[in-house]
């Protein structure tokens, strides 16, 4: 029986900590508010996530190329986009009573404080950009002004016509870059969930104006794969379309895709159709073409723009949220606790795939355990872990999601076979060690 705990939010930050996932940022100079460390396993579960995105939608697709582009662009490229203006700023407002800051977007400024209740107390929302500011140079008085992104789609815009003549790419087509983006937002917090600094997967798809619909249709059901690819029940997903006012000025039709958080429905990602605004307006800053001749007709033309806009933080959290489980988990082993805690993540994003797991500590054991990392550690993240009883070490392996153990006994020292176990339905199977390489790789691949 599967029990969803209450305060689910507290369990994964706990677990995170303990389990070397993610930690508090500078924690040993009283930490850094909102700021997150991802420790040896959430590396690894972050670079799961990227790596499969980027196999899905670059790799393995003919209408897609990467980028990575420097994070520090000339501030001509924000004064351009509109984000050094209103177009990048949120509306504060403070309570008069306990000076907490708040969105005024996200709260409903006529009813009390959430914070401390006091009635009428907010101050008239002033709009605060939310650009984060940097200066280059080493003489003082000479540094100049610059940012640090705000998000990483500016310079897919401004590579455009690089990318499109360099790799001879016909429209439609795609160009996607995973990185940093900064943001000093008013109210980080719930976790990874907003901070100030966090990754992005976007992909810029440059259309023709009437073909914007086929594709923006196209990039939903990508997303709806995506997620279910992710582990994501789909029912805790809502697609909120955004209405005139709220959306972008440039926009005419952006989606929310909204998750049901343990805090609230939230923005998980977005999905905008934002037409030629882009690279018109860089056109227009920059004094240079960025059309495209279209070869049937020889025209020239603005490409219209789909933006499928992936959070990775967000990514990892809902990944997290998801393979949470707490299960009833008899056992006659009277050292492995009767209830679990297992991560259930889809084999491809799980930290450490395969736990190597000597019975005990004696050398004749532990030798054939260790050759039999070293092997499996080639084509696997594996761990090997020969401290405390087998249940208590299984144990440890579901809180991190390991889908397979591998037992190495005193019975392996003659019948030349291991005992694997599997994550989720707790059942163990005798393997020949000569086939153990392939076993596993077959399952992990299904
Ligand atoms: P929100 O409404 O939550 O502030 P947004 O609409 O400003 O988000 P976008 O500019 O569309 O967000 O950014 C694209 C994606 O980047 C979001 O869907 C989210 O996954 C991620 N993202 C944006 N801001 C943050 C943040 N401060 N921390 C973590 N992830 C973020």
């Amino acid at each position: 029986m599967i029990k969803v705990p209450n305060n689910k939010m507290d369990k994964i930050i706990n677990l995170c900590k303990r389990r070397g996932f993610i930690f508090p940022g500078s924690e040993i100079y009283g930490g850094l508010a909102n700021s997150w460390d991802y420790g040896p396993l959430g590396v690894e579960l972050k670079n799961n996530i990227k790596n499969e995105w980027w196999k899905i939608f670059v790799q393995q697709r003919t209408d897609v190329v990467g980028l990575d582009a420097a994070l520090i662009m000339n501030p001509k490229v924000w004064e351009a986009s509109g984000h050094t203006g209103k177009g990048f700023a949120d509306p504060l407002t403070e309570c008069k009573e306990c000076h907490k800051r708040f969105r005024a977007d996200q709260i409903n400024t006529s009813e009390s404080c959430p914070n401390c209740g006091a009635k009428e107390s907010f101050t008239e929302p002033k709009m605060f950009n939310i650009l984060m500011e940097t200066h280059l140079g080493s003489v003082e008085g000479e540094k100049s002004l610059a940012y640090l992104r705000g998000e990483t789609a500016q310079s897919m815009f401004v590579d455009f016509k690089l990318v499109a003549d360099t790799m001879r790419k016909k429209l439609p087509f795609g160009i996607a870059q995973i990185g940093k983006s900064f943001r000093n937002e008013i109210t980080p917090g719930n976790f990874i969930f907003r901070t100030r600094e966090f990754e992005q997967m976007e992909i810029e798809y440059f259309v023709k104006e009437s073909d914007w619909e086929d594709y923006f249709h196209m990039w939903q059901d990508q997303m709806i794969s995506w997620l279910t690819h992710l582990g994501v029940n789909l029912k805790n997903v809502h697609f909120e379309e955004i209405s005139e006012e709220k959306r972008a000025h440039y926009s005419s039709r952006t989606i929310d895709i909204e998750y049901d958080f343990p805090f609230g429905q939230s923005e998980l990602y977005g999905l905008a159709y934002r037409g030629d605004f882009d690279l018109k307006t860089h056109m227009e800053h920059s004094g240079k073409d960025l059309s495209y001749t279209d070869p049937d007709s020889g025209q020239k033309i603005i490409p219209h723009v789909i933006e499928p806009s992936f959070g990775v933080d967000r990514s990892l959290l809902v990944a997290l949220l998801e393979a949470y489980h707490e299960e009833d988990a008899p056992t006659a082993d009277k050292d492995e606790a009767a209830q679990r805690i297992v991560l259930k993540f889809p084999k491809w994003s799980a930290p450490i795939k395969v736990a190597v797991l000597p019975l005990s500590k004696k050398e004749e054991l532990t030798e054939v355990a260790k050759s039999l990392y070293e092997k499996l550690t080639k084509q696997f993240a594996c761990e090997y872990d020969e401290t405390q009883s087998i249940g208590r070490r299984y144990r440890r392996q579901d809180e991190i999601g390991t889908p397979y153990c591998v037992t190495i006994d005193f019975d392996s020292l003659t019948d030349k076979a291991v005992t694997v176990r599997d994550r989720d339905t707790m059942k163990q199977e005798r393997v020949a060690i000569n086939k153990l390489e392939n076993y596993l790789a077959e399952k992990l691949i299904a």
